[in-house]
């Protein structure tokens, strides 16, 4: 009879999903006989394992689909590399507050300084709170925006984009956009605005905002949007790519 029970038990864990449970089903019961442990203890350690693996699995799966060119983390960002960046303010994004409140976040600053780093770390931290969260290159997006609205799909693709709760373009003026290419940016803010989380990283002040649509109303328009309720964080500073080379040169 126990045995049947025994069987019934891992046949149901299996139809309900429940593998992490039943992979230390067996372990546990020996050690739960033992120490006399009540069915309340008992049923709470094995949903908290099986909550606690597939979190986990959710996790890695969100971060592989989010897009991240590499994985870093503020722990792994030495902020003592850029004395002048605003502590203050760092606190604040880690924690996402910006995220409930529907802000956006623009790093600005020089190459080299960290900007990509931090907003990934953000997005790291947006995903562990469940966030729908995508990284995209500035350059790719505006691609795959003129590729999709040349193929009649602009309108699936931007509700595509629309539908991340943090979105991170990446080097937004590295290259400079054509009137198409800024349009479909412009359109894309526009829909995100006051409704979602764009974080933005660039190399260049608002004032050259102009020179990268080549069209000084669109990149007003397109401020007014994202300025609206937004967070930005300047990083000036050294590039930490060279530092090592800034080392050997001084010695
Ligand atoms: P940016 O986007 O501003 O050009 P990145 O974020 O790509 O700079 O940084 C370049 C490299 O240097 C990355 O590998 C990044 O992890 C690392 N890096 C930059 N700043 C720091 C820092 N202060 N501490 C640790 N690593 C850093
Ligand atoms: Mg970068």
């Amino acid at each position: 009879m126990q045995e049947l029970i025994y069987q019934r038990l891992i046949d149901n864990l299996t139809e309900l999903k429940l593998n992490n449970i039943k992979q230390v089903l067996n372990k546990y019961l020996e050690t739960a006989v033992k120490e006399k442990t009540s069915l309340l203890e008992a049923l709470d350690f094995l949903m908290e394992t099986e909550r606690i693996e597939q979190d986990e699995k959710a996790l890695i799966m969100r971060t592989n689909v989010a897009g991240f060119p590499f994985r870093k983390t503020f722990e792994q960002y030495d902020f003592s590399f850029q004395p002048n960046i605003d502590m203050q303010m760092i606190n604040d994004l880690r924690t996402i507050r910006f995220v409930h409140n529907r802000e956006n976040v623009i790093l600005l600053g020089p190459p080299g300084v960290g900007k990509t780093h931090i907003a990934i770390a953000m997005g790291m931290d947006t995903l562990r709170y469940k966030f729908s969260t995508y990284y995209i290159n500035c350059h790719q997006l505006v691609n795959q925006l003129n590729k999709a609205h040349f193929e009649n799909k602009l309108e699936s693709k931007l509700k595509r984009l629309c539908s991340y709760r943090v979105l991170i373009i990446d080097e937004l003026g590295y290259l400079p956009l054509d009137k198409q290419g800024a349009n479909l940016l412009f359109q894309l803010v526009s829909r995100r605005y006051e409704k979602n989380t764009t974080i933005i990283t660039s190399n260049k002040g608002f004032a050259e905002w102009g020179e990268i649509f080549g069209d000084n109303i669109i990149a007003s328009a397109m401020l007014d949007r994202l300025l609206h309720h937004c967070i930005v964080l300047p990083i000036n500073g050294n590039s930490y790519r060279l530092k090592d080379r800034v080392k050997e040169v001084t010695k």
